[in-house]
């Protein structure tokens, strides 16, 4: 039996049920690595698809304040993964 790790026992259903697309903040909605080698190359933060998954509730980035770029880099948010969002946990709730 290949064991598995515990997040692949969230359903599809699952998932869908409290996540939300959102613009990619890395590449602005293009779809493509506004800092790469190639015009041609996907975004490292949505894979090319131009919208990123994220769960609700959300809030606007603190680090990059939004931006998904990482502090005076040309690297991706380490917080929010470049999606210039990220996944608030329920306050009072553990
Ligand atoms: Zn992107
Ligand atoms: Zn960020």
């Amino acid at each position: 039996m290949p064991r598995r790790p515990a997040w692949t026992k969230v359903s599809k259903e699952d998932i869908a049920k409290d996540t939300t697309l959102v613009t990619c903040a890395f590449c602005k909605g293009r779809g493509i690595d506004p800092y790469g080698l190639s015009p041609l190359s996907n975004c490292v933060a949505c894979g090319g698809r131009r919208t990123v998954l994220v769960r609700e509730p959300y809030e606007t980035c603190p680090v990059c304040e939004g931006t998904g770029l990482y502090f005076r880099s040309h690297l991706y948010c380490w917080t929010c993964h470049g999606k210039g969002v990220i996944h608030v946990k329920s306050k009072g709730v553990n």
